[in-house]
């Protein structure tokens, strides 16, 4: 049986993998800021270095894989919550516990989203959470909406994750992301419940090719397999698990 760590297990995506690892016999310690094995804030570096430390203290031995599946979304403020979540703490604990990971061959699973492509790579935003400065793109952001934010984010962590796939590879990781689409989780309700951004997303969810919102078991299903050795030659991958939108928004773009 596999030994698998995580962040934002509590809930949503996350608290879904975390109840289908462990139904299937798997160990996982989850990093959550609410409810988990530790708990740490991520958006800050103590909190992530709390994190990193915790999960080598219980994985002596080394992780089968790492899931960083804790996001905030667009509504969340102040909007450099936004990057230092979804993005500065992405990059930190990967990271942070790639050397456990590489000891057993093992899996790194980043949860992104089919927003990433919405936002350009020339972004303000992008180009400086890709220049690793956390400072610069938290001052940034704050200049800009939350759907920058949000998408921004899960732009510049799949473009990080292309970018760093070889070098993970040739330590003994694989490197992939998931890109789900609109889910039924906590997170959506916040989206859904707020003025500005409700009504779009309600267009979106109109919008989904094969129609309705995926539930958060959808979503774990494929991050169950490509954290699999059945999923052993899938390295660099985006996934995109979000009932034909992106194909709909980007046709002739793959
Ligand atoms: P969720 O709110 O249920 O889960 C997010 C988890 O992250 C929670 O357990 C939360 O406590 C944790 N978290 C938030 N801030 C944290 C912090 N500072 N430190 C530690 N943990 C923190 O929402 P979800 O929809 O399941 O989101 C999971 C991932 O999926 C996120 O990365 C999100 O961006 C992504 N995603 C969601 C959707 C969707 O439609 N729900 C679509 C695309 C991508």
């Amino acid at each position: 049986m596999a030994l698998y760590a995580m962040t934002g297990g509590a809930t949503g995506i996350g608290g879904a993998l975390r109840q289908q690892l462990t139904e299937r016999g798997h160990q996982v310690i989850s990093v959550d800021i609410k409810d988990g094995d530790i708990i740490a804030d991520l958006s800050t570096a103590e909190g992530r270095q709390a994190a990193i430390d915790g999960i080598a203290e219980r994985a002596p031995d080394g992780l089968d894989g790492f899931i960083a599946c804790a996001g905030l979304p667009p509504v969340a403020r102040p909007l450099s919550k936004i990057a230092q979540v979804n993005y500065f703490a992405v990059v930190a604990t990967v990271e942070g516990v790639k050397d456990l990971v590489a000891k057993r061959r093992g899996s790194v699973l980043i949860v992104a989203s089919n927003s990433a492509p919405m936002v350009s790579a020339e972004t303000p935003f992008v180009e400086a959470c890709l220049a690793g400065d956390e400072g610069a793109a938290c001052a940034v952001v704050e200049e800009a909406d939350g759907h920058t934010a949000y998408a921004g984010s899960k732009r510049a962590i799949t473009q990080w994750m292309r970018r760093n796939t070889v070098a993970y590879a040739k330590a003994g990781v694989r490197l992939n992301a998931v890109a789900p689409g609109i889910t039924q989780t906590p997170l959506t309700d916040q989206v859904f419940a707020d003025e500005a951004l409700g009504q779009t997303m309600r267009d979106f969810q109109a919008s989904v090719p094969w129609g309705g919102m995926a539930k958060p078991e959808h979503i774990a299903n494929v991050m169950r397999f490509l954290l699999s050795e059945e999923a052993d030659f899938v390295c660099g991958s985006v996934y995109f698990v979000d009932g034909g939108s992106d194909a709909m928004l980007r046709s002739d773009q793959f």
